[in-house]
């Protein structure tokens, strides 16, 4: 016996979800059946909201109600810092520590194995954003403090990466001192970790992000 048409429909989309198996999928999809109607009737309404009601920021490109977003319009925020992130949980992070300049959402890193390049993120809106920043600045006299482009990309492999491509880009574009100052999140050892138990490149990379004690 085949499972009814609606079930296989509903274990199809469960599957296409990142970390959800064949299993995992068949289990939510019973699970559901159980469900109050209304419950299941405010689950698809907020399914239905989540693309309808957001808005992807056209200058900073992380997702919020309002285009701009609300990072973008507050003006009681450093507009010379910038955070480069790979997605929009990241911007949520660094909000929670407190972080009060603005940020430029990637949407994913460089990897060519899934055929990612970097006209497929927003790094081409990135340099025009700066490029743009820089002009407006230009006309405010007197004062030119430079953008600092804080690199926030994952520690991986991909990560490394596209945050390597950016600077390179920003490097190539001629930038100078005063404009534009490319730096990177510190990269060592997690708070509570064994120095024994690190892996030779956290160990190299936190000798090498050393601090002033
Ligand atoms: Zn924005």
């Amino acid at each position: 016996m085949n499972l009814p048409k609606p079930i296989l429909a509903l274990i199809n989309s469960f599957e296409r979800l990142p970390g959800i198996g064949p299993k995992t999928a068949q289990r939510l999809a019973f699970y559901l059946l159980r469900v109050p109607s209304e419950d299941i009737a405010e689950f698809s309404h907020n399914l239905a909201k989540l693309k309808s009601d957001t808005k992807l920021c056209s200058i900073c490109k992380n997702v919020d109600e309002v285009d701009p977003c609300n990072i973008c319009t507050n003006s009681l925020r450093d507009p010379t810092k910038i955070i480069v992130t790979s997605s929009p949980l990241d911007v949520y992070a660094f909000e929670k520590v407190g972080f009060k300049g603005k940020y430029h959402v990637l949407h994913g890193v460089i990897n060519p194995l899934d055929n990612i390049g970097p006209d497929e993120l927003y790094i081409n809106e990135l340099i025009k954003r700066l490029t743009d920043q820089i002009a407006d600045s230009a006309d405010v006299k007197g004062q030119t403090v430079p953008i600092e482009l804080i690199l926030a990309t994952n520690t991986s492999m991909e990560g490394e990466a596209t945050a390597m491509y950016i600077a390179k880009v920003i490097k190539d574009r001629g930038y100078k001192e005063d404009e534009i100052r490319v730096t990177r999140i510190a990269r060592g050892l997690p708070v509570g970790g064994d120095i024994e138990y690190a892996d030779d490149v956290t160990l190299s990379r936190a000798l090498e992000g050393r601090l002033k004690f």
